[in-house]
């Protein structure tokens, strides 16, 4: 277990209000006494408790920053241990000089995550809870920071602890009868571990249908954009940037080389994709030709198909219509301020049941309808998130398939007539998996590479 004192800066960087340095562990107090001066030192105030001051630089006795400094003592913390919280005014150079004076007198640089990985190691959060905090900090619309919430608050975790206790009581209830086999029959027991394992099913089943939705809230709904040259994509694109506040992420460690806009439709958020390559590659037949490009179209959850108003369909129009008549799609006729040359009925006829749109991007007409469409598309409107446990997450998709497969094994032992302490072996293993989720055994390399993914400070 770790027992030195961290410290880090914990909200963005950049020019902002104010900015905050965390520190934790058992010599928090003492470090940031070091470099603080107020009416009293930090070690006689009580705790969870705010102190004005000032931060002043061990070496030369300057006064770096005018500060506030909260003062919070083991176990009421987030990591469990003692953890001072210093609030500099902001720019860099004061919150950075704070910085490298507590590294100065004593504390060490976090790690990325270092403080959530402190605060499930002392126990205070299961992992589940853990990868919320990286949601949270991550989420990009109202919804997905709910979501995330409702996690970190610890909603899934009492979801699997549930279903890991009822797995435990049916063990217990086949340990009986494998040690005393003369003791009851063998079938009624098979009966009810049919009946309980088939409500553990439906409650795994019942939580992996909500993983579409929770994917879409927490990754956005990959967006393409296509059309032939010059019907307006790119307007198309400026429209839905402008209208929705395109969302600003600064994650570190995100990959750059894709590059997407993040849009927020009515709580959806959209992450429209190689906006550069539309802006740039203004030759579809070259786009849609590239392998590459292909396979990001095909990965795309929606497409939006931008058809000109102006101009008669041609071939290209229609390959197109033809291509996204088996995707999930919008179909945009636009330039309608414009005399009309495109045939309408010829295009509901190629369109099968995708809804059509019509704009004009250039008057800023039909935008609203576009994004109704849109959000009726993903109906995410009717989805209650009071109540909802949603699982988003990759890991935790993948091992609830696991615990799924596992029980259905068990399933199957049963009616094929095994022995049951060959099924009860199926049966821990779904408790196995289930535990994964929550943190519980899980090899060490796999939870520094979950915390890894956090960003400096958190
Ligand atoms: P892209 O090649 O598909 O990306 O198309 P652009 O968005 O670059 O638009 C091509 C041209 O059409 C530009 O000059 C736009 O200003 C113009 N344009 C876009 N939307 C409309 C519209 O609704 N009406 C008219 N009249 N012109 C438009
Ligand atoms: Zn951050």
């Amino acid at each position: 277990m770790d027992t030195d004192t961290i410290a880090a800066i914990s909200t963005p960087m950049g020019e902002g209000g104010i900015a905050v340095i965390r520190v934790s562990g058992p010599e928090a107090v003492s470090i940031a006494d070091k470099i603080y001066k107020g009416k009293k030192s930090l070690a006689s105030v009580p705790s969870h408790t705010v102190n004005y001051g000032f931060i002043i630089d061990p070496e030369s006795k300057e006064r770096i920053d005018e500060v506030l400094v909260t003062v919070m003592r083991a176990p009421r913390t987030f990591t469990r241990e003692d953890v001072v919280e210093i609030s500099c005014h902001g720019g860099m150079i004061p919150v950075e000089r704070t910085l490298e004076a507590l590294l100065a007198t004593g504390a060490r640089l976090a790690e990325p995550g270092e403080f959530t990985k402190r605060a499930f190691l002392n126990g205070r959060i299961d992992l589940s809870q853990a990868e919320a905090v990286m949601d949270l900090i991550r989420a990009k619309t109202d919804r997905a920071a709910k979501m995330a919430l409702g996690q970190h608050e610890g909603r899934l975790s009492r979801m699997i602890n549930r279903l890991r206790n009822e797995i435990l009581e049916v063990l217990a209830h086949l340990a009986v009868n494998v040690d005393y086999p003369e003791y009851d029959a063998e079938e009624m027991t098979a009966k009810l571990l049919r009946e309980r394992a088939q409500e553990i099913e439906r409650e795994i089943e019942r939580l992996l249908s909500t993983a579409r939705q929770g994917k879409i809230i927490r990754e956005g709904i990959h967006t393409a954009i296509v059309g032939r040259p010059n019907v307006g994509k790119s307007s198309l694109m400026n429209a839905l940037t402008q209208e929705n506040k395109a969302i600003v992420t600064d994650i570190p460690g995100t990959t750059r080389d894709v590059i997407e806009e993040y849009v927020n439709v009515r709580g959806i958020p959209l992450r429209l994709l190689d906006t550069a390559g539309i802006r740039e590659t203004e030759d579809v037949v070259e786009r849609i030709g590239v392998e590459r490009s292909r396979q990001a179209l095909e990965q795309a959850d929606l497409i939006l198909l931008v058809l000109n108003y102006a101009e008669p369909l041609n071939e290209e129009d229609r390959r197109l219509l033809q291509w996204v008549r088996n995707h999930t799609a919008l179909v945009i006729v636009n330039k309608t301020d414009l005399p009309r040359k495109l045939d309408l009925d010829q295009v509901r006829e190629l369109s099968g049941d995708l809804p059509i749109i019509t704009t004009s991007l250039k008057e800023e007409r039909g935008i609203e309808d576009l994004e109704e469409a849109i959000s009726r598309l993903f109906k995410l409107g009717k989805v209650d998130m009071a109540d909802g446990t949603y699982v988003s997450n990759a890991r935790h998709i993948h091992l609830l398939k696991k615990a799924l497969e596992s029980v259905r094994e068990v399933l199957n032992g049963i009616d094929a007539g095994m022995p049951l302490d060959m099924v009860e072996i199926d049966l821990k293993n779904a408790w196995q998996f289930l535990g994964e989720v929550i943190g519980d055994a899980v090899a060490e390399d796999l939870i520094d590479q979950i915390f890894s993914q956090f960003c400096l400070g958190k």
